[in-house]
């Protein structure tokens, strides 16, 4: 017994005299590991008269305890002095730079077409869609574009062997050249009065440092019994000038397209040399951005609608020509490559 209380008292005092966590453990596995000095003893029970057995293992058990305790006291002020000692060294340095967290942003022509939806919205337009997969009737003859005509050739157009039929007819399947297949399907649809734009993706066969096989145009299309060219002329004024966030200057060159009569191509005063002339506009002080003209007859019928009721324009620009002009982007193929410093120049916030 004497051996047991003074077994204890030297742990204790071990216990005590430890200076740090691994000293500890030290005495830890000294007296209360498997082969630990009060181990030891729980171990040799058996080995006792039976009548001793009783009262050793008590007094052990109790001693076991009591370090037990003693050495996870001790553990914790160890622990709770590693704390504060942190704490009382530690300092946050608000001057340290922020971890880099760039959020995306939205692509300028996805962010382009949605500005442009909002202009138009103000102005009474709603937006259409078209299928991209086409036959040659809704993206050619119902434009005013028969087989034989020449325009057609000007379209590098990318055919399917497959055909579908309409109108009684084998048309050939294509991916739509153009956004005003649109108009023909929203006036078979809605039919007149009718004010619409139609942003989407068009496809042709044409690819160097100004051309990309696809890229984005926008349709506008308005119908009433009433409108006329100076319609034409103040819708396209109020929207590049929203667009371009300055009074922009038109200038109205009459030009061809066989869904027109007549037809114009609209340029605007050189956003960057403010009509002076600069490379950009060749020296010419000014930009062509898009083609419009009053819907020819012929494509108002192919939509179903009477020429003698009604008339109408329509409009049809390039976005990714529109969003270069605003922004000041020269290389077309910025768009594709969306690099992320280009995106988070370019790009719209989220
Ligand atoms: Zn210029």
């Amino acid at each position: 017994m004497q051996n047991i209380e003074q077994l204890k008292s030297a742990a204790l005092q071990a216990v005590e005299n430890s200076t740090d966590i691994k000293s500890l453990d030290e005495v830890r596995v000294q007296f209360l590991g498997k082969n630990g000095e009060i181990t030891s003893i729980l171990k040799t029970l058996g080995k006792l008269a039976p009548e001793d057995r009783k009262t050793v293992a008590q007094s052990t058990n109790e001693a076991k305890n009591e370090v037990t305790d003693a050495i996870e006291a001790k553990k914790q002020a160890f622990e709770l002095a590693q704390l504060e000692e942190k704490l009382a060294t530690e300092k946050l340095d608000l001057t340290l730079p922020e971890t880099p967290y760039k959020l995306g942003k939205r692509h300028p022509i996805s962010a382009c077409i949605e500005e442009l939806e909002t202009i138009f919205a103000r102005l009474g337009f709603s937006v259409a869609a078209a299928n991209e997969i086409e036959n040659e009737h809704f993206n050619f003859t119902a434009l005013n574009i028969p087989a034989e005509h020449p325009a057609r050739q000007d379209h590098d157009t990318f055919y399917f062997n497959d055909f579908e039929e309409f109108n009684g007819e084998q048309q050939r399947k294509l991916l739509r050249t153009q956004t005003s297949n649109t108009q023909i399907h929203a006036m078979q649809a809605k039919g007149a009065p009718l004010r619409i734009i139609a942003p989407g993706r068009v496809y042709r066969c044409d690819s160097d440092l100004t051309h990309t096989p696809q890229f984005h145009q926008i349709e506008g299309l308005a119908l009433d019994k009433d409108l006329t060219f100076s319609h034409l002329k103040g819708v396209l004024q109020v929207f590049l000038s929203q667009f371009f966030e300055r009074d922009v200057k038109l200038r109205f060159r009459p030009s061809y397209f066989p869904f027109t009569e007549p037809g114009t191509e609209v340029d605007i005063e050189c956003v960057f040399c403010e009509g002076k002339g600069c490379r950009v506009c060749k020296q010419t002080g000014f930009i062509e951005v898009l083609g419009a003209g009053m819907v020819h007859e012929n494509v108002l019928k192919a939509g179903g609608i009477n020429p003698e009721e009604y008339q109408g324009f329509a409009f049809g620009l390039g976005v990714e020509r529109l969003t270069m002009l605003k922004y000041g982007i020269n290389d077309l193929r910025m768009f594709f490559d969306s690099q992320n410093e280009f995106m988070q120049h370019f790009g719209k916030n989220l």
